[in-house]
Order: structure tokens, then C-alpha cells, then sequence
């Protein structure tokens, strides 16, 4: 005999949740499945065991996607000030990092908690260790998994991305995808380091562990925070952000010096004895200012630079032009960019227009936001209107 239930809900993350206890509120009869041996995996390790919950900046324009409109409905019906109203009810003490970004003063485990509480509220059961061997739907959705067959009204796909698979990151959600019929953009790593040659690499080995204020730009996109040059690459949340959008085999590009805007701090200085290197130091880090001239200018006194070598500097201080070899793969990305096409859903409830009663809420969808907290205001919003739906 299989049990029956309103809502399934698959992946007890932060999106599979916040859906549950909407529908739950709403009193169906709701379960939520985790193959994992408990819930919220990510959640806990999330900025830096301080969960960055939500943006108050939050709008469609910090989120890839296809379609770029897809995430607005459900945006604009769950917004941050909905989520912080929340976490404030539950005594959760937070602050405002940078640019927005809200994370708690204590640990993510309060989020988790506050999740929980929520979910017992609203008389959700939560089975964790149960796995899904199949899904088919016949007048409902009948699921066979390791504790037997299971039988619900709506089903909501909630298991993330491919990031991280220690965290519990399956492909589950985008086979279910695929055996309904349902189109799905190519998942890549997203908020991840990039990678560069070994030539490159040993060129830029005197700058591992040197981080700069710079603009990385990929196209017409552009982050001006931090970047950071590793043993293997590039990283800091600069290239972070740009590594959703970066396409394999083209160049980014990268401003080392974005508070200087033309070249007149070298004209400036043209007939002096100052050393490029140490001219360089007053605005870069000297370690960096030092190992840049090794490798693009070879310092000497700035009297001895012509106009042109001062035109091709300043080029190169501006807009350093690199070929990223990769990515640092779904090991080290904090996303999954694609997933679950917008055109299948329906952005008002996230229900497949396909398939009445299947919803795909999270980072399952081909929905994905920059660095800084959108990630999870995307889950609280998506999961909210699926919740009120399914
Ligand atoms: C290191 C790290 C730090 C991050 N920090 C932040 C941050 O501070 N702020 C922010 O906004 N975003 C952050 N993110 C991104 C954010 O965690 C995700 O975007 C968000 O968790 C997505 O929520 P989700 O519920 O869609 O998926 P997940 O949180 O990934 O949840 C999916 C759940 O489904 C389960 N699951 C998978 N497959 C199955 C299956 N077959 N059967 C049953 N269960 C299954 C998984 O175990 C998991 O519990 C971070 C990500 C990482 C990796």
C-alpha cells in the first residue's frame, strides 16, 4: 500500500523547504523528501557559516537566465524585506556585510532552525535518507523509493544544481526534466574560479595570494570588487561573478587600476627619476606593482619611457587581456547556471505547463543570481509561489 500525500516535495535545500511550509500553511498534507542524512547542507556551509540569506538590492537584474523577465513574478510576490520580516519574528540577529548582502551575526544553523521550526508550524514531515528510485505519474505522481511506494497530488522537484556533490548535489532534478519531456539549458559551473595556463601560470606565480580592487569584464558585463590570483588562476568575487557569464575559449578582461581612468598619472610623471615600480606601488599592492613590471614592463625611471611605451602600459594596466584555460568545475562553484528551461514553467507558480501538478523550484531552474545572497532570495521566492500553488 502506498502512502498518499498533497505535496511531495524532492530536496529538503533552502528552496524544497521554503516551498513546503507555504503549502503547508495552506494545510495540505506535505512531505519532503532528502536522500541526504539531514537537510540543509548548503545552507549551513553558506557565507562562510554565516548564511548570506537574501540582498536587499535584490532585482531580476542580478540573475542569468534565458529569460531574463522569468524571474520577476515570483520576485515581486517574495521579496527580502518578506524573508528579513521573517527572520526577525524568529529572533535571527543579522547585519548588512557589503553591498547589500544580509547575513547573520551567528551561524546559519539559525536559518536552518528557523526553517524547521516553520516546517513543524506547518505540520510538514521531513524524511531524510529516503532516496527516489522512480517517478511516474499516473492520475497522481507515484514515487518508488527505498521506503516504499509513495503517492501525491502535486510533486516539486527541489534538488538543486550540480555543485558540490559532497552537499548532496544530484542530476536528479534535470532526469525527471528530461522523462517528462522538458527542455533543459546546459548546466555549468557558475560562481567559480577560473583557471589559466601553465605558461600564465608561472608567469603570475610571484602574485598568488595577492588580492586587488579591479574591474573583470566579459563582453558588456562588468564587476568592479575584488579579485584574486591563486596557484591555479583567478578567483575573488569579481571573478566570481563573471564566471556565470564567461564562455570557454574567449578573453576576459581585467582593470587593475579602476580609480585611475585615463593615463595621466604616467603623463604626470614623465620627466621624473620615480621607477614605474614604484610609481605603480602608490596605487597597486607593491608586491603586484613589482611583479607586473617583471612581466609587462621592465621597471626603469619614468624619464627613460616614450609616449608610446607609456600608451601600451597604461593599456595593459587598464584592460589586461586573459584567456581563462576553465573553470575550477561543480568541485568549487557555488552555482549551477542553466537547468530547467523558464519556457516550461509557468513564472507565476513554477508549475510545468507540460505537466499539470509538477513544479521545479530553486537553483533547479534555468534561474541563477549573482554573488551576494540572490541565490537564496531566488529559493524563498521561487519555493513561496510553488508553495501557494502545488
Ligand atoms: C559553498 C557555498 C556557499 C554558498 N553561499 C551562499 C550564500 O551565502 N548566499 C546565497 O544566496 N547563496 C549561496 N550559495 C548558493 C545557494 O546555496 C544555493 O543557490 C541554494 O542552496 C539553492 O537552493 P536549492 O534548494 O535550490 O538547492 P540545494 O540547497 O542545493 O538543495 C537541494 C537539496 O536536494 C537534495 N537532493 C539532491 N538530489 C536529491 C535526490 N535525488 N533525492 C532527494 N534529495 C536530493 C540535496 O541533498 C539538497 O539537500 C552557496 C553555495 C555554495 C556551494
Amino acid at each position: 500500500m502506498s502512502q498518499h500525500w498533497d505535496v511531495i516535495v524532492i530536496g529538503g535545500g533552502a528552496a524544497g523547504l521554503f516551498c513546503a511550509i507555504e503549502a503547508g500553511k495552506r494545510k495540505r498534507k506535505v512531505l519532503v523528501i532528502e536522500h541526504s542524512e539531514r537537510i540543509g547542507k548548503k545552507i549551513a556551509i553558506s557565507g562562510g557559516g554565516r548564511c548570506n540569506f537574501t540582498n536587499i538590492h535584490t532585482s531580476a537584474d542580478s540573475f542569468l537566465s534565458v529569460n531574463p523577465h522569468f524571474a520577476k513574478s515570483a520576485l515581486a510576490r517574495y521579496t527580502p524585506r518578506d524573508f528579513i520580516t521573517l527572520v526577525q519574528r524568529h529572533g535571527v540577529a543579522y547585519h548588512e556585510k557589503k553591498l547589500g548582502q544580509l547575513f547573520c551575526n551567528g551561524s546559519s544553523q539559525q536559518i536552518i532552525d528557523m526553517l524547521l521550526t516553520e516546517c513543524a508550524k506547518a505540520t510538514v514531515e521531513i524524511r531524510c535518507g529516503c532516496s527516489v528510485h522512480s517517478v511516474a505519474k499516473e492520475t497522481r505522481f507515484v514515487l518508488q523509493t527505498n521506503r516504499g511506494a509513495l503517492e501525491s497530488d502535486s510533486l516539486v522537484i527541489a534538488t538543486g544544481g550540480l555543485s558540490i556533490k559532497p552537499l548532496g548535489a544530484t542530476d536528479f532534478g534535470y532526469r525527471i526534466a528530461e522523462q517528462f519531456g522538458l527542455q533543459i539549458e546546459q548546466p555549468r559551473p557558475g560562481l567559480v574560479p577560473l583557471t589559466l595556463d601553465s605558461d600564465m601560470l608561472r608567469r603570475f606565480a610571484e602574485l598568488s595570494g595577492v588580492s586587488l580592487d579591479a574591474i573583470a569584464r566579459f563582453g558588456k558585463v562588468s564587476f568592479r570588487e575584488n579579485i584574486l590570483f591563486t596557484h591555479r588562476g583567478l578567483s575573488g568575487p569579481a571573478i566570481l561573478q563573471l564566471s556565470s557569464y564567461w564562455k570557454p575559449g574567449k578573453p576576459i578582461s581585467i582593470d587593475l587600476l579602476p580609480q585611475l581612468e585615463d593615463m595621466s598619472f604616467l603623463e604626470d610623471e614623465k620627466a621624473s627619476s620615480i621607477e614605474l615600480s614604484n610609481l605603480l606601488s602608490r596605487y597597486l599592492p607593491r608586491r603586484f606593482a613589482h611583479a607586473w613590471c617583471e612581466l609587462f614592463a621592465p621597471s626603469k625611471p619614468m624619464r627613460q619611457f616614450n609616449s608610446r611605451e607609456l600608451e601600451a602600459i597604461a593599456t595593459t594596466l587598464h584592460n589586461l587581456e586573459i584567456v581563462p584555460t576553465g573553470t575550477e568545475g561543480f568541485k568549487k562553484a557555488e552555482v549551477t547556471t542553466g537547468g530547467v528551461s523558464t519556457n516550461e514553467l509557468s513564472s507565476q507558480t513554477m508549475e510545468s505547463k507540460k505537466v499539470p501538478g509538477l513544479y521545479f523550484v530553486g537553483e533547479v531552474v534555468d534561474v541563477t543570481g549573482h554573488l551576494g545572497g540572490f541565490n537564496f532570495q531566488w529559493a524563498w521566492a521561487s519555493g513561496y509561489v510553488a508553495g501557494q500553488n502545488a
